[in-house]
């Protein structure tokens, strides 16, 4: 037969390693008493205790008697105290430790062992009565509510009743007599509720107070905060049994906690607060305003030296940041727990960058310690926390950073108000491509429909602009320009700041602390490129987005979408007459118009990239979109037909409208978009391509270098890349002629349809590089549409555990990830030299990022704001994955 299972653990018999059986707070005592700290002696019952209670409904194991009794006298003869004893009695607390910290377990239970008799060894061995009595009364209280659930407001009734009919205001002022009759009423309280008095013997109040523990872990909360963090239910508590000291025994004695930095900025400095003459939780309770701990340099210089170097102990032994509390008892100090901070995402970045530089860990050590998501915090504007303003609605956390601005209804208002110079943020019950104007022009987007993933979203996300999505707490009337929350009105010109990382809504204006990439985390990347295999580039559609992008560190731009360009107020209208063209003609006429347009943008992407490559995709969407809606032309004509317009107009609005139906289609993800529209009108890429070597002709005159490569979108067939290129090849080589220039550049496709992944072998023959664009091959996979799908079924699939993740934010490695790794096997076998990125929004998803780092891929390529995640996330796929 195997040994007997052992439950009870002296401190000096445990390590910090040992926190699934000790629990957290367990084994980090039994640390801090292995290195030497002073630890008021105690023991720690396991969580396998914990779980044979609970698994027999309520029985101890048979020897765990014995073992707490062996434990309680190895503890009365460390610290010559006797347990229930009346000369020089034990007192002990009760502490449950999780192996993860769990909040909503049983709270903590000081003073135990105190009763009648062990309160006269107390009075007398302390010199105070009155301490001795409050320590009585604080056992009561504490033992009622948390071991039989008395509520505390029914003790904290009493206390007021005392203190109001001795006109005293704070408990301190209580004195013994006092005292007496609280502790009277405290016990009658707990008599009329438990049915029994209060138990006097020590050894039946800890056995009590244990299974108090043992049960906690299946309160509600407790299970309700296991399910929500994925915490397994059969982890169990361990009890923490530790003799008590005493911080409220006079202004030589004090309770506080402390963080071996500061946890919000990450300074290395001792950070924390005390109270004097306090008890446990008195500090955090906010009944007394406590002290800085860097007061105590004053008022308890040897003790501060001595925490000070402790701090610096814990945190070379832990090699970490350590939060810790301790009590001094008649001048002499006490530490009581100790645990890795938390911390804000800036303070992460600056006490892993330091700590390295101290030599206490390595620069792995520090890459590794960072969760690349949470660098989207520091990477945004956001509010500041000291002026929040009200918190009038919620709605879903789209895209982070937060913002301010003037009610704008729609696209149109949005640029005209933006133009007038004003801040606005775009209302809308959700946005369409037709809108995309007024996004640009919008510090922000909040809607009332719609999804994480829906148009707004994704939109904002790609600009890095704050978007607050399906607001169902807000009432859009559209016809008068206003919202209506809970039954108060916003109009047009009214200011409301959005944060899209909480998906709150608040009235007026906040203050705004702007995004900054600090020293410390400028080191960290920096670090992270050396070890980093993938490239990381940007997604990025115009100067402004390249120069953010470069520097945040982007190595080149990866995708720029050159329908944003199109979409600009000033040229839609030329837009809109090339698709209106009735022949090839009349469409060149009004691309003569786009391509001086389109060229400027180029030079100036060109310019800000310099020396580095820009991946360029000719037009993608369905023409349609850059015409107005149906039913909005019908009524602009009926409106010209009112006022008696000339003929000309309504005619010309009738032939729109002509267009658009012929142009409408059931699918238009599946239709006439991509390179289809490059093989049926030739002339719009080509003026692209012009625009485009123009641009780069102009760049290196002006003595810059230029590397462009232009991208194919939606190839499915090797005669459409065959096509397409040879389009590209002749009209570069043109101009390049003209100009007398010759500027290397390359030939790709994005891959973003399953038969181009298929046919990835014959495709690579004519293309120099393949860009998986995965939101369009996610779509057209799973054959989900994504605006539909997130409004009706994904979130339920994600919520029922159909799907693990949603697919258009983490990569689905089993199934689109297959079709890339076969495209990347089929394509590199034809062509040695392909060029392989990704440029879908998974590009900048730390998990899916792993996914390319396995793959193989070259580059990711992702929004400019997640250009620093997608660097850390990439080193850390390196080198966990070496
Ligand atoms: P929590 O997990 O809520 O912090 P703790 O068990 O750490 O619970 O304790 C609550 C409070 O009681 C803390 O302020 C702690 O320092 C104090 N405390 C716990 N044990 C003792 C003890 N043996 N002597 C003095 N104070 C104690
Ligand atoms: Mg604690
Ligand atoms: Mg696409």
């Amino acid at each position: 037969m195997a040994s007997r299972e052992k439950y009870v653990f002296l401190f000096e018999e445990g390590r910090k390693e040992n926190k699934a059986l000790l629990g957290g707070k367990g084994a980090n005592l039994a640390e801090m008493a292995l290195i030497g700290l002073p630890i008021p002696p105690g023991f720690t019952i396991s969580t396998k205790a914990c779980n044979y209670y609970l698994s027999t409904h309520g029985h101890y194991p048979t020897a765990l008697m014995r073992e707490i009794e062996g434990a309680l006298l190895s503890v009365e003869r460390k610290t010559g105290k006797e347990f229930g004893g009346r000369e020089n009695p034990l007192l002990i607390s009760v502490r449950s430790g999780a192996p993860v910290s769990m909040p909503g377990m049983m709270d903590t239970i000081l003073n135990l062992g105190l009763n009648e008799k062990t309160l006269q060894g107390l009075v007398e061995q302390s010199g105070n009565r009155r301490f001795a009595l409050d320590s009585y009364r604080r056992l009561i209280q504490m033992f009622g509510n948390v071991v039989r659930g008395i509520p505390s407001e029914e003790f904290e009734r009493v206390l007021s009743e005392v203190k109001r009919s001795k006109k005293v205001k704070s408990d301190l002022e209580l004195d013994e007599e006092a005292l007496e009759e609280v502790i009277e009423r405290f016990k009658a309280i707990y008599r009329q509720r438990t049915k029994s008095s209060f138990p006097s013997n020590p050894k039946k109040q800890l056995f009590m107070a244990i299974g108090a523990v043992f049960d906690s872990w299946n309160n509600k909360r407790a299970i309700t905060y296991r399910k929500a963090n994925r915490i397994p239910d059969a982890m169990g508590t361990a009890v923490n049994i530790q003799t008590m000291v005493f911080g409220n025994l006079g202004m030589d004695s004090a309770t506080g906690v402390g963080f071996t930095r500061n946890p919000a900025t990450g300074e290395k400095k001792l950070y924390g607060e005390y109270l004097v003459n306090a008890q446990g939780e008195d500090v955090v309770s906010g009944s007394r305003t406590p002290k800085q701990l860097s007061e105590m340099a004053r008022e308890f210089p040897s003790i501060y030296r001595q925490i000070k170097r402790i701090s610096k102990k814990l945190e070379v032994h832990y090699a970490d940041m350590q939060d810790f509390e301790f009590t001094i008892e008649k001048g002499k100090l006490w530490m009581l727990q100790t645990r890795t901070g938390k911390r804000t995402a800036e303070a992460a970045v600056r006490i892993a960058v330091d700590m390295q530089k101290e030599g206490i860990i390595s620069k792995r050590e520090a890459i590794l310690r960072i969760e690349p998501a949470h660098l989207d915090r520091l990477l945004h504007k956001r509010i500041d926390l000291k002026n929040k303003p009200r918190v009038i609605a919620r709605g879903l956390p789209a895209s982070p950073g937060s913002a301010f601005g003037s009610l704008a209804f729609t696209a149109d208002d949005a640029e005209k108000q933006a133009r007038a110079g004003k801040g606005v943020l775009l209302v809308r019950p959700e946005t369409t491509p037709e809108d995309i104007h007024g996004v640009i022009a919008a510090q922000g987007v909040l809607t009332t429909r719609g999804g994480i993933t829906s148009h707004a979203a994704v939109v904002a996300r790609g600009m890095g602009k704050p978007c607050v999505a399906g607001c169902e707490d807000i009432k859009i009337d559209l016809e008068k320009s206003q919202i209506l929350v809970h039954g108060k009105r916003y109009s047009e010109g009214d200011f409301l700041t959005i944060d899209g990382l909480s998906g709150e809504v608040m009235e007026g204006k906040a203050e705004l602390i702007d995004p900054e990439m600090s020293k410390s985390m400028r080191t960290l990347l920096r670090w992270a490129d050396r070890f980093r295999a993938l490239g990381v580039r940007a997604n990025a559609d115009n100067p402004l987005d390249a120069a953010t992008a470069r520097n945040f560190g982007a190595e080149g731009i990866g995708l720029c979408r050159t329908e944003h360009m199109f979409m600009q107020q000033e040229r839609l209208p030329v837009v809109r007459r090339m698709i209106m063209a009735s022949d090839s003609r009349e469409r060149r006429l009004a691309l003569k118009k786009l391509l001086p347009m389109q060229r400027s943008d180029f030079l100036g992407i060109f310019k800000a990239m310099n020396g580095l490559p820009v991946v360029i995709r000719l037009l993608d969407p369905p023409l349609h979109e850059f015409l107005p809606d149906h039913s909005e032309l019908q009524k602009q004509m009926e409106e010209l037909k009112r006022k008696h317009a000339a003929k000309k107009r309504i005619d010309f609005l009738e032939r729109m409208a002509k267009r658009v139906s012929e142009l409408s289609e059931k699918n238009p993800m599946l239709g006439f978009r991509g390179c289809r529209l490059g093989i049926l009108f030739p002339e719009i890429y080509e003026m692209q391509v012009r625009a485009i070597f123009e641009a780069a002709c102009r760049a290196v005159e002006q003595g810059y270098t230029v590397i462009p490569r232009v991208m194919i979108p939606l190839v499915g067939y090797e005669s459409e890349i065959v096509k397409m290129r040879s389009l590209v090849v002749k009209t570069a080589d043109n101009v390049m002629k003209k100009c007398s220039r010759r500027i290397p550049y390359k030939v790709g496709t994005m891959i973003e349809l399953p038969r181009a992944c298929l046919a990835a072998g014959r495709i690579a023959k004519h293309a120099d590089f393949f860009s998986f664009g995965t939101n369009d091959l996610t779509q057209t996979t799973l054959g989900i549409s994504r605006d539909d799908a997130e409004v009706l079924f994904l979130e339920h699939y994600v919520d029922n555990g159909v799907l693990p993740s949603n697919p258009f934010m983490v990569l689905d490695a089993e199934g689109v990830g297959k079709l890339v790794k076969m495209a990347i096997k089929a394509g590199r076998k034809q062509n040695k030299k392909l060029g392989l990125g990704i440029c879908g929004e998974h590009g900048g998803e730390p998990r899916s990022i792993v996914f390319c780092h396995r793959a193989g891929l070259d580059y990711v390529s992702c929004s400019p704001f997640r250009v620093p995640i997608a660097r850390l996330a990439a080193a850390q796929a390196a080198l966990l994955l070496r």
